[in-house]
């Protein structure tokens, strides 16, 4: 039996066992797909069915794989016309099971990571123009040979992909000086549920000619069509990065440093990152190499991190403004990179602190965003309902402080069972999402809804948010076929 993209009059064993497809629609696809587009071979479609945080565990009988636009446009064709439902996936390190097919294997996947290549860069007009399979540090390494920045940036830069960073409008690391993936794209190609093709790759900056419907597709999740390339904006790679950490007492003293930074740096801070104690006691313990970046314990630690021209005084403005910050008493310490290497150093201790919390147990995640003004009193209230929730439960806060963004995460009590903290997630979830929406804030900043937070979405948007998004949803994809069940409930897939 061939299970590996060679087309076969044979279909797979596993197909006929879990799928609801038949499998006349499955050669049908397989045909679209053409030879090494696709596989049945469970040992290659195991890591595409199980979601980045082991959540939500699909199935399917065909992934499919794609190494062109007409391609997807063919297999979406054969979906739309047999009333398929199909998922598409890009590098599967998304953080609500979003790229995850359902477990009762009624739909296909298509994951683009073939779509890799780079269809042109632009210097003059600071572009790029790439498919949606290319992994981000791909394309920030294609910007970067040619003189210019790419700016998005997360931890999962080395396996996640374009097409799956504007299907999320993925935030991460600069999104203060850059914004998030919205702002970097000035056009897409996709292919629409009923299988056309929709070339929007212009490229301008200025465009008010309708709708702006790349916009709708980005941050879509799946739902309206599957992205397969992108115009990208680039920037001058900086020519000096000025990284520090920075010990603060409270998140209000925390704002005070981000905004006098970017006051003294011309608005060139690009990150500002904010690590709570005891994510920095996590790391201690659990990230080899690292240690203590100043001799006292302090309640919260910033990572900042300014870029500009060589010799334009960035280092010298930084350093006097840290120095006035310290003087004001709003800054208990300060610590300056002077070297690439400890720069680095700053940097893993912010980025591995995901590792660092697995290594003390079951955690709960939350993606929650506040208005600045308010982060000091969430932290404060929320840390007192969680903890009077469940005692002993243990807050492990940090984020993306410049634009709001807190990864309010939950560590389990010492000695507690793991799965019976995990048990408490919704609780415990309820009680931190209501708190940040009293507070003007948002239940998922970057991440998205997938799977984990349709019912929040619901709960928590108002009604009109709600039937919009629907209507959306059903003018775009009538027959419900694309990536169904996830950000919003399923619209029935009607029968064939
Ligand atoms: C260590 C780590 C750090 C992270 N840090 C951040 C962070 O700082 N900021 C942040 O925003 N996210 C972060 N994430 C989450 C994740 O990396 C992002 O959501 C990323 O953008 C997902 O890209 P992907 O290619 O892996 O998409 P997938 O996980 O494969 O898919 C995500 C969603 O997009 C859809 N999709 C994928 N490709 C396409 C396509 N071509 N067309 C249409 N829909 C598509 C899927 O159906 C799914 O709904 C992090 C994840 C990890 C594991």
């Amino acid at each position: 039996m061939t299970t590996t993209g060679q087309p076969s009059s044979t279909a797979s064993g596993a197909a006929q066992a879990i799928g609801r497809i038949p499998n006349s629609v499955l050669e049908r696809l397989k045909a679209a797909a053409g030879p090494n587009g696709w596989s049945t071979d469970p040992a290659r479609l195991a890591p595409h069915l199980l979601d980045q945080r082991r959540r939500y565990q699909g199935a399917t009988p065909l992934l499919l794989l794609p190494d062109s636009t007409e391609a997807v446009a063919a297999i979406v064709r054969v979906c739309a016309e047999t009333r398929t439902a199909i998922v598409p996936q890009g590098g599967n390190t998304g953080l609500v099971g979003g790229a995850t097919p359902s477990p009762a294997g009624d739909a296909v996947l298509i994951n683009l990571g073939r779509m890799n290549r780079v269809r042109g860069l632009d210097r003059e007009a600071a572009t790029i123009t790439v498919e949606a399979g290319c992994v981000l540090a791909a394309v920030q390494k294609a910007a970067a040979d040619a003189g210019l920045l790419f700016p998005l940036s997360l931890g999962a830069e080395g396996s996640c992909q374009i097409g799956g960073n504007l299907a999320t409008n993925a935030g991460g690391l600069q999104v203060l000086r850059y914004g998030t993936a919205r702002a970097l794209t000035l056009g897409l190609e996709a292919v629409l549920p009923d299988g056309r093709v929709w070339n929007g790759l212009r490229g301008l900056m200025k465009d008010n000619t309708g709708y702006d419907l790349k916009q709708l597709l980005i941050g879509s999740e799946g739902t309206l069509g599957i992205i397969t390339a992108a115009v990208l904006r680039l920037f001058p790679l900086p020519e000096q990065r000025v990284t520090a950490l920075v010990a603060v007492n409270d998140v209000t003293s925390a704002l005070g440093v981000m905004a006098t930074l970017r006051a003294a740096s011309g608005d060139r801070l690009s990150a500002c990152e904010i690590i709570s104690a005891r994510a920095l006691e996590f790391v201690m313990r659990h990230t080899r190499g690292t240690k203590p970046p100043f001799s006292d314990l302090h309640p919260w630690v910033l990572l900042v991190e300014c870029e500009g021209g060589a010799g334009d005084g960035l280092g010298a403005a930084v350093e006097t403004a840290l120095a006035d910050l310290l003087e004001r008493a709003v800054a208990a310490d300060a610590v300056v990179a002077q070297s690439t290497a400890q720069a680095q150093a700053m940097w893993r201790l912010r980025e591995t602190i995901p590792q660092a919390q697995t290594a003390e147990g079951g955690s709960i995640k939350h993606d929650i965003s506040v208005p600045p003004a308010r982060a000091q009193e969430f932290m404060r209230t929320a840390e007192a309902a969680v903890t009077q929730a469940l005692a002993g439960v243990r807050v492990c806060a940090f984020g993306h402080l410049g634009d709001g963004n807190i990864h309010y995460n939950l560590s389990q009590p010492v000695g507690m069972d793991p799965q019976k903290f995990l048990g408490e997630w919704d609780r415990l979830a309820r009680i931190v999402h209501d708190l940040a929406v009293a507070a003007g804030g948002s239940i998922s900043a970057e991440h998205g809804i997938g799977q984990a937070k349709r019912d929040d979405l619901v709960r928590y948007k108002p009604a009109v948010e709600i039937d919009l998004m629907r209507a959306v949803k059903l003018a775009i994809d009538p027959l419900g076929i694309m990536n169904p069940g996830k950000m919003l409930y399923a619209v029935a897939v009607p029968a064939r």
